[in-house]
């Protein structure tokens, strides 16, 4: 498929301060991938060097095949950044309309637009008096605009409610499924596992990991949790047995290497009626964080 971002060796400094070392990417047409990251790993400045909006010292970057920052790359990329600006004394209609003349494309298309993202009932209200999760709304409206061959989205749903984010995410499917490359920073890591194809973790402005999230949790080798609930009152037993920690008066945890689990879970089966219930917990997208990011909060 097509590399709809192609982002290779990019160093950036910023006066003394190397924000950006040596970082490479591929986003393909379709693909969502999720740019994780401490707080100053480089991820917002990784998505303005690809719109063009600050130069990189080394390496290159394309965007929908074009050198970031010249017209065509431009046009093919849409961004939603964290704080969005609009004018507050304009309404939902006036400023979609406004941002569509701009992208050259025909007012017609704002009032299915604003449908699509739920915000049809409050199109003729100045945007002054719309909450946070409504501004969001109508800069997705915006990138869905112009169809772009890319889309960043940076922290596109801090602050807003579960369902705001699920109908957001909804929108990013959508636009992915109909060829948009979708890259997304986030520190919202649960919210991300089931929603991206590829997770990209940056630390310290280095690219650490790149890779679905099935192939970084083997390779990361994290322990999976197994939670064996004890019958009756014979948790103590069931330690007895099997080892690992208590977890309260019924419950037993033991953590081991995936290469294990299956000899494991023979077991505990082996244990009939000593054993009530039993959960598996394969590492998650938060676990396989921190071991990238060498302990780092997402
Ligand atoms: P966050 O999760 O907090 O949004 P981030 O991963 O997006 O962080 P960046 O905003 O890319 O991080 O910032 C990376 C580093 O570059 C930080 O140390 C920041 O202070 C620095 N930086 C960003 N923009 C500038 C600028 N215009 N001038 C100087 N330093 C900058």
């Amino acid at each position: 498929m097509d590399s709809a971002l192609s982002v290779s060796a990019v160093s950036k400094a910023y006066g003394p301060r190397r924000v950006l070392h040596e970082v490479s990417l591929e986003v393909r047409a379709g693909e969502r991938v999720a740019l994780l990251g401490h707080n100053g790993a480089g991820k917002t400045t990784l998505m303005k060097l690809a719109l063009g909006l600050v130069p990189a010292d080394s390496g290159s970057i394309s965007v929908g095949g074009a050198a970031a920052g010249s017209a065509a790359a431009r046009e093919a990329a849409a961004y939603l950044p964290e704080a969005l600006a609009f004018h507050p004394a304009l309404t939902g209609r006036e400023q979609l309309g406004l941002f569509a003349r701009l992208a050259g494309v025909s007012r017609a298309v704002v009032p299915g637009l604003l449908d699509r993202v739920g915000l049809g009932d409050a199109a003729d209200r100045r945007i002054g008096t719309w909450s946070k999760g409504m501004r969001q709304r109508l800069g997705l409206a915006q990138m869905l605009l112009g169809r772009p061959a890319l889309a960043l989205l940076d922290e596109p749903t801090s602050g807003l409610d579960p369902v705001s984010r699920y109908e957001l995410y909804a929108i990013v499917d959508e636009m992915a499924g109909q060829g948009t490359a979708v890259l997304v920073a986030s520190h919202a890591l649960t919210e991300l596992e089931a929603r991206t194809d590829r997770i990209a973790i940056l630390r310290e402005g280095r690219m650490v990991a790149c890779d679905a999230l099935a192939r970084l949790r083997d390779e990361a080798g994290l322990p999976v949790r197994l939670r064996v609930t004890a019958r009756g009152e014979r948790a103590a037993d069931l330690q007895a047995r099997i080892g690992g920690a208590r977890l309260n008066g019924a419950s037993v945890e033991i953590l081991c290497p995936p290469s294990q689990k299956m000899a494991r879970l023979a077991e505990i089966a082996g244990l009939g009626g000593l054993v009530a219930d039993l959960d598996v917990a394969q590492p998650s997208l938060e676990d396989i964080y921190r071991h990238y990011s060498g302990g780092a909060s997402p």
